[in-house]
């Protein structure tokens, strides 16, 4: 099997599982006990908080465990407007964020929130000036992703930040696809609260955080207990936070090298697939990307067919519905870079991991070549075009 499929969730690193196994058998404390035996758990917890602050250059005190990136995302949004929707009750976002932000903006609407979805340009990157415009005296939140996890594209998140702390207006980033991919320094990039998730850096699922800069205050996410400063109540997920400090050590000591030969791969599969299959487009930007990302619309192909001949194949990837599944709506990243639905159907993502190689990367370029040939040559929208009854959409507007 072949799994360039990380941008849905990495394997847990067997190192990871090893750190972990210990805090559900004979560690089990509760860490709010007083006994020794939960002092070791709370001594874990503290290890890990610091492990994961020094990623991103936070202090240990401002990272606030949370059940996933999906959480953190919505702790950010609903309890920022919960605290200050007496000063104002405006948005900023852009139109490509991640659902957890995207329905949670939704949802802040109808309690009403006014939010404004910024558009991207054809490679997906937010254009600052509108940023700009955008601000209102009721804006009190910026929330724009670092990196997208369709495309790919990093956005240009130190001028948002310096923007936002210009304005004096809190500036928050769903992180989660960067973490561990791009260096991160919250200080530099005037970031006020950041996501992350466990599962995206070779952790486990179920365990993310919320960085909350130290003095920024928004309302606390679950009540209850005291725990995580009194702001996120409930018993610790000890075994994850344990597993998610690993991984974040891990990831970050290895960034440098893993993410310069990801580079590598990603560019070598965007060049074959880019000069082997005819009407073809990368989606996302070609250099501002995350190291894993490679992201293709193929013409006259529909996505979920790709998807299932790839399986049969062996190769676990992902097309630009997927994250909708269950529904045939196009994805709204690729939506909101200007692909016509035609085009957006007919995209595959394939995110690279720590272990992908160069065999792995040239046997699915082979696989995926033969696969869109036989796609479309059972399309009747093919034949049209190779009847010279139709012209290429991809070849005449997005080339
Ligand atoms: C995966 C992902 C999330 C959700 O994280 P979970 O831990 O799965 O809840 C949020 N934002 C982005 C950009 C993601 O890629």
């Amino acid at each position: 099997m072949i799994y360039l499929d990380n941008a849905a969730t990495t394997r847990t690193a067997p190192e990871v599982v090893e750190a972990m196994l210990p805090y559900f058998s004979e560690l089990y404390g509760n860490p709010s006990s007083i006994y020794s035996l939960a002092g070791k758990s709370k001594e874990a917890i503290d290890k890990a908080r610091a492990q994961i602050a020094n990623v991103i250059g936070a202090k240990p005190e401002e990272i606030y465990f949370t059940a996933g990136g999906s959480e953190a995302d919505n702790w950010a949004l609903k309890a920022t407007f919960e605290y200050f929707k007496g000063k104002g009750n405006h948005i900023i976002t852009t139109k490509i964020e991640h659902h957890a932000i995207l329905h949670t903006c939704e949802y802040l609407e109808k309690l009403g929130a006014r939010v404004t979805y910024l558009d991207v340009d054809k490679d997906g990157l937010v254009d600052i000036e509108e940023l700009k415009a955008a601000i209102t005296p009721e804006t009190i939140l910026i929330s724009i992703m670092f990196a997208n996890n369709e495309i790919g594209t990093i956005e240009p998140i130190k001028e948002i930040g310096e923007i936002a702390k210009e304005h004096n207006i809190l500036f928050h980033t769903d992180a989660v696809q960067a973490f561990c991919q791009v260096p991160i320094n919250v200080d530099e990039m005037h970031i006020d609260m950041l996501s992350s998730s466990g599962h995206k850096i070779n952790g486990p699922k179920g365990i993310g955080f919320l960085y909350i800069r130290k003095g920024v205050k928004i309302k606390s996410f679950v009540h209850g207990g005291a725990q995580e400063r009194k702001r996120r109540a409930g018993t610790e997920n000890v075994p994850g936070i344990v597993g998610y400090g690993k991984a974040a050590e891990m990831a970050n000591a290895s960034m440098a090298e893993r993410t310069a030969k990801e580079i590598e791969l990603r560019d070598h599969m965007i060049e074959r697939l880019s000069n082997e299959i005819p009407h073809a487009k990368l989606n996302g930007h070609k250099t501002k990307r995350l190291p894993n990302n490679v992201n293709f619309s193929f013409e006259f192909v529909e996505g979920e067919s790709l998807l299932l001949w790839l399986d049969q194949a062996g190769i676990c990837a992902s097309s630009g519905s997927a994250c909708t599944s269950g529904s045939l709506d196009p994805s709204h990243v690729l939506l909101a870079i200007g692909l016509v639905h035609d085009i957006a159907h007919g995209s595959l993502r394939l995110t690279l991991g720590a272990d992908t190689t160069l065999e792995d990367v040239d046997y699915a370029v082979d696989k995926i070549k033969e696969i869109v040939q036989n796609c479309r040559n059972m399309s009747p929208l093919y034949e049209d075009y190779k009847a010279g009854k139709t012209k290429s959409i991809i070849d005449t507007q997005y080339k």
